[in-house]
Parts: C-alpha cells; sequence; structure tokens
C-alpha cells in the first residue's frame, strides 16, 4: 500500500530515486538489504517494497541490452585497432561481467521505482 508524505512523487522523481537505490516513495530509505535483495519495509517511511514489485524477465532482458551495446562496441574498437582476438576475449569478458553486475542495482531500483509509481505490485495484476 502506498504511504505518502504531503502528496505522492511524481513517477520520474520514484524512477529516479529507485535508481540510486533508495525507496521510491521517501527517497530516504535504503531499497536493498542487500545485492539485488529489496528491504521488506522502508526504515524511513515503512512502504511496502519487498517482494510487491517482481520484476521479472525484464531486468535481464534490459541489462543484457546495454551490456550487447557495450561489447560491440568494445569489439568494433578493438578490431580497428587490430588487437589479437585472445588479448580481446582476456578484456571483453572482464568488462561484461563487471558491467553486467554493476548495471543490475540501479536498473532493478529503475523498474521498482516505475512499479511503484504505477501501482503495480504483484497484487494489483
Ligand atoms: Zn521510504
Amino acid at each position: 500500500m502506498k504511504t505518502f508524505g504531503t502528496h505522492p512523487p511524481s513517477s520520474g522523481t520514484a524512477i529516479k530515486r529507485g535508481l540510486v537505490g533508495r525507496c521510491p516513495n521517501c527517497g530516504q530509505g535504503k531499497l536493498y538489504r542487500r545485492y539485488l535483495d529489496p528491504v521488506e519495509t522502508c526504515d524511513v517511511c515503512g512502504e511496502q517494497l519487498g517482494g510487491r514489485y517482481q520484476v521479472g524477465l525484464l531486468l535481464p532482458l534490459i541489462v543484457i541490452t546495454v551490456v550487447g551495446h557495450i561489447l560491440v562496441f568494445g569489439l568494433l574498437e578493438l578490431s580497428r585497432h587490430e588487437v589479437n582476438p585472445l588479448m580481446s576475449l582476456i578484456i571483453l569478458v572482464p568488462v561484461t561481467l563487471i558491467a553486467s553486475l554493476l548495471l543490475l542495482p540501479p536498473v532493478k531500483g529503475l523498474l521498482i521505482g516505475l512499479l511503484w509509481s504505477r501501482d503495480l505490485s504483484d497484487e494489483q495484476r
């Protein structure tokens, strides 16, 4: 259930708060207990978050799309500079892994913020 202070934050504000790992309602409490594990309720405003907003396969789809573009750009740049294919692999595999792991929390927060702002919890669907 959404709990607001004086007025609800806009969708853009809720999405930005989720993107930086903050509660979409108040922007003060932490969104995650651990890596990709949302808190049950916000410590500051008491908003229910954990398990209510399931992002499903949209999360890996977005991350794979973004990382895929980074990977293709990297491959093109390395081939343009005629880098050894083995060296390209040594460079691009860690970049791919690190970029994926770094992108997952903010993208999941963005999606939770979007679902929260549209009131699309699992109970609503
Ligand atoms: Zn909060």
